[in-house]
């Protein structure tokens, strides 16, 4: 047989030889790293399998390496080490029964059934029990049953978990993996696969926690034990990420916002709804005051837009019903317009030819009681049947329409889930000339989406957030230089708040999915635009086929955080699909309309998130011209406490934040107090600054300065509130770490 390796050469191997075979033909030492291949037959999508996979003819092979930086390799190993695991628990516990143990992002879990409860205390014996396994390097040994077989070995069992698994499972054939040279002798799973040849491939590896988990996430099903680890192929890896997660427990920023009292989450308010109290309030405002400057120099116009709009916007958009599962439901004006909207969605998701579920159907009983003069008009009655009337077997859009004429009536509303509709309906408000694009419209547009509850998390995953929104409508000829200001905007942005390792991603369509919008014309046009902006703005960037939205390509900004971790966070993307949807238009120069082009960008995506973020980066330690309080002015005795409130007076007056501490406690508490507060400095005032009208003033690390003037406090302070620019890169290339 012809394999195919990735560099495009073909060798010839033996019939029924396996993907370990190919590697050793290839060198000793690629048979040394290899861990499993992944497979494609003619060009087809390649699978990922183990080295013992006997390859079915000709074929593309590559081999997964354990040396190499590759997602799915981590995957195989962590899935591999997953089972190692849940024979160790199931060693030191044998009343356990198995779940299923998926590799996931950073490492894998296992979901177990066991009576007594784990502890971090256990973590420790479990580890030395894998240890033992890893050391006896067992392979790890694949078999097949047919599925009647399997099932009645499962039956024979009793975890009625593995029934349940198998069950859910497609094919005539089980696979199943032992961890050793035979079945029967050892321990083994019901597993698709796949995993390293043997268990001394195992890298360093890691428990984490233990967490309560339903099964099937469902909360009326058995409750379950989830155990966590992590593997990486090198010791070093390993300690690596576990350092960055210990550093990300201590920045968690739902622990530093609650002690800053930044934040709030009330479940009486509801989850995922961020209250942002005094002290968050006062960055989310200096970070929008900042943006609002900045975009009035960039030509950018404010808008407002409130936080509904009728159903009828979101269809003309497709925001509705498209995203319905991630938005509020809608809010009607009458029953009438509930069961409308309802069988107009019914109708719009049913498949040509197919009659309306019976759902719908009970919504056309339900509107022939509820209202008969728009059922009758809808629908008419048996002996007048007339050919413009609703008619299931009839063409959708023709439904669809007739359904709208009636919600013109009466509609529904929904919570805002984006800002665009609106932003566009300001836009085409009025005629528009060649002469006055770019039009640029700006808001901070708070929207909302429906997250489930389990993906709720502090301010990064939240249901209602504002987004630092502006789109942008353009000529052809004007996407470029717009697209690289939206670019240079977002940098200088990012580079103010300290953010300053980033790379860019661009995301590419894929002219073969057709998810994507017929528009070549468009699509050469805009993806050629956005590469010469990125180009011309001297920022490496990637390209991704494929990753772009589906009405236009994107640009993508993925931000490191001072512990390593990758966030995305600037958006700008291209869109031709709403322009078209609103048939927007504006008069070129030729006296005929055209249709301008849009741009939709946020420099930090959603405020909540961003904030959240900032809180873990500096970990509390805002920059000084962001810091909710800024002077804590702390008297020493009673003596001092008048001159203390005349100095916070006079630092007030100048527009610093500052708060008196003239509280009867020793001045130690005091400037502990302040510490914990993460306030950038403490001026301390005792009998002899008050004699001669001076402060000594501490920074929050740890320096100190004696004796210093008034009017020098006052000038140095507001000398400092101003975003600072970026500090010098380092030799390395690498952002100095974010001081005050
Ligand atoms: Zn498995
Ligand atoms: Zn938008």
């Amino acid at each position: 047989m012809k394999v195919t390796l990735p560099d495009g050469k073909t060798i010839e191997m033996p019939d029924g030889c396996t993907a370990g075979d190919v590697a050793a033909r290839i060198g000793p030492g690629l048979a040394r790293a290899a861990i499993g291949a992944r497979v494609g037959v003619g060009g087809g999508p390649a699978r990922t399998v183990d080295l013992s996979y006997k390859l079915p003819g000709d074929c593309q092979v590559s081999i997964l390496t354990s040396t190499a930086d590759d997602p799915e390799a981590l995957r195989i190993m962590r899935h591999s080490t997953a089972h190692v695991m849940a024979e160790a628990i199931c060693t030191l516990f044998p009343e356990t029964k198995l779940v299923y143990g998926p590799p996931v992002e950073n490492g894998y879990y296992y979901d177990i059934d066991l009576p007594r409860r784990l502890t971090p205390d256990d973590f420790p014996a479990i580890e030395r029990e894998m240890q033992r396994i890893v050391a006896d390097d067992r392979p790890f040994t694949r078999y097949e049953l047919q599925r009647a077989e399997a099932m009645k070995k499962l039956q024979a069992e009793g975890n009625p978990y593995k029934i349940d698994n198998a069950e859910r499972a497609e094919g005539d054939v089980l696979s199943f993996y032992v961890t050793g040279a035979e079945p029967g002798k050892y321990w083994e799973d019901l597993c698709m696969g796949t995993h390293v040849p043997r268990t001394g491939r195992i890298g360093a590896f890691k428990l984490l926690s233990v967490a309560g988990a339903f099964w099937h996430g469902d909360a009326t099903k058995q409750q379950l034990q989830r155990v966590y680890g992590t593997a990486f192929f090198s010791k070093k890896d390993l300690d690596a990420h576990l350092d960055q997660l210990e550093q990300a427990r201590r920045r968690d920023h739902r622990r530093i916002g609650q002690e800053l009292g930044l934040f709030t989450i009330d479940p009486l308010v509801g989850s995922g709804i961020v209250l942002w109290k005094p002290k968050g309030s006062i960055i989310r405002l200096i970070l929008e005051e900042h943006l609002r400057a900045k975009l009035r120099e960039a030509g950018y116009q404010p808008v407002f837009s409130p936080h509904i709009g009728r159903l009828e916007l979101y269809r003309t958009s497709g925001h509705f019903p498209y995203y319905r599962d991630s938005q509020f439901p809608p809010l009607y004006e009458s029953q009438t317009a509930r069961l409308l909207n309802e069988l107009w969605v019914a109708e719009y998701e049913r498949p040509q030819g197919r009659p309306l579920p019976p759902q719908a159907q009970k919504l056309v009983e339900e509107l022939k009681i509820e209202n008969a003069a728009v059922y009758t008009q809808l629908f008419g009655d048996s002996e007048d049947a007339d050919a413009r009337r609703y008619d299931p077997s009839a063409e959708r859009e023709r439904n669809l329409a007739l359904i709208r004429e009636h919600l013109r009536v009466e509609d529904g509303f929904l919570l805002k889930p984006m800002n665009c509709p609106h932003h566009v309906r300001i836009y085409s408000s009025e005629p528009r000339s060649y002469k006055e694009l770019p039009v640029r419209l700006a808001e901070f547009g708070t929207v909302y989406r429906y997250e489930q509850s389990g993906e709720l998390s502090g301010m990064t995953r939240v249901r209602g957030f504002t987004q630092d929104d502006a789109h942008l409508f353009c000529t052809p000829e004007q996407l470029e230089p717009e697209l690289a200001g939206c670019l240079s905007l977002t940098r200088y942005v990012l580079d103010v708040l300290g953010l300053r390792d980033y790379r860019v991603r661009i995301g590419l369509h894929d002219p073969q999915d057709p998810k994507f919008i017929q528009n070549p014309q468009g699509w050469a046009l805009a993806e050629q635009a956005i590469r010469a902006a990125a180009a011309a703005s001297g920022l490496a960037y990637t390209e991704e086929k494929g990753e772009a939205a589906f009405y236009g390509p994107k640009i993508d900004f993925m931000v490191k955080d001072c512990i390593g971790r990758e966030w995305q966070l600037g958006t700008v993307q291209v869109d031709y699909n709403l322009p078209r949807r609103f048939g927007l238009e504006y008069v070129g120069r030729d006296n005929r309309p055209h249709q301008p082009i849009m741009i939709h960008r946020a420099p930090l995506g959603s405020l909540e998130r961003f904030i959240g973020i900032l809180i873990e980066h500096y970990e509390g330690s805002f920059p000084f011209w962001l810091s909710p309080v800024q002077v804590i002015v702390a008297s020493i005795s009673e003596r001092s406490e008048n001159y203390a409130r005349e100095v916070g007076a006079l630092l007030a007056s100048r527009g610093l934040r500052t708060e008196v501490d003239d509280s009867p406690e020793k001045i130690g508490p005091k400037k502990h107090r302040a510490r914990q507060m993460k306030a950038p400095y403490v001026a301390v005032v005792g009998e002899q600054e008050t004699a001669s009208r001076t402060v000594d003033l501490n920074d929050r690390e740890g320096r100190r300065e004696p004796r210093v003037p008034l009017d020098a406090l006052v000038e140095r302070l507001l000398s400092e509130n101003r975003p600072q620019p970026p500090a010098p890169r380092g030799a390395d290339g690498a952002a100095s770490p974010p001081g005050r």
